[in-house]
């Protein structure tokens, strides 16, 4: 179980960093595991070059590593685990794509971003996939600070979208599992690269 787990998440940060959403070391992905545990990606590893070996079992509510001798958890485990404590996703997504995070970066956090009649909103699982408020959380610089607002948050809000901001910093999305997870990063990345480029869907139909 664990060592699938290790190898699905080596394999898909590999990819993720191909695409340019991890540069250098920056990006950490989870899965959640049964027991209260879940598979975190070392901290400082290159994401291009990950193997099972760089990941950390850790507690599922508090990212603490069972091995206290063992590599480093990434530093934003924390935000791994507010998503655990707070939500039923099995894996978690946080990285530095381009779009989302030129988004991220022209708030200053606290306002949520509004999102209304993105094809792509379909994507997410929504209750109602018209429109949803993307939440966008200040970057503190202490990640436990980020983490507490983020597990408040998602705590008091239950139909909030699987996805989050982090203001100047990136993005978190999560899901069932995975590619779950990988496909709602891929849907909002999608629907940033339109905010960049200045698209704002209309509510008449075309033809
Ligand atoms: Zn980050």
């Amino acid at each position: 179980m664990t060592i699938h787990a290790a190898t699905a998440l080596a394999a898909c940060s590999r990819s993720l960093y191909q695409r340019g959403w991890m540069p250098g070391t920056s990006g950490n992905l989870s899965v959640r595991l049964p027991e209260g545990l879940a598979l975190v990606t070392a901290s400082g590893r290159d994401k291009g070059e990950l193997t099972a070996a760089d990941t950390v079992l850790v507690d599922d509510r508090n990212g603490v590593p069972l091995d206290p001798d063992g590599p480093r958890a990434s530093a934003e485990t924390g935000i791994h685990a507010a998503v655990y404590r707070t939500t039923d996703a099995g894996a978690v997504i946080h990285v530095h794509p381009p779009y989302a995070t030129a988004i991220a970066c022209r708030s200053g956090g606290g306002a949520p971003l509004r999102l209304e009649r993105f094809e792509l909103l379909k994507g997410l699982g929504l209750a109602d996939p018209s429109r949803t408020e993307l939440p966008v959380f200040r970057n503190w610089p202490e990640v436990p600070r980020i983490a507490d607002e983020i597990a408040a948050h998602l705590a008091a809000t239950p139909d909030a979208p699987p996805g989050l901001l982090i203001a100047g910093h990136g993005i978190t999305t999560w899901g069932a599992d995975l590619a779950q997870a990988r496909n709602r990063l891929e849907c909002l990345e999608a629907i940033c690269q339109l905010l960049v480029l200045g698209v704002e869907p209309t509510e008449r139909p075309i033809g």
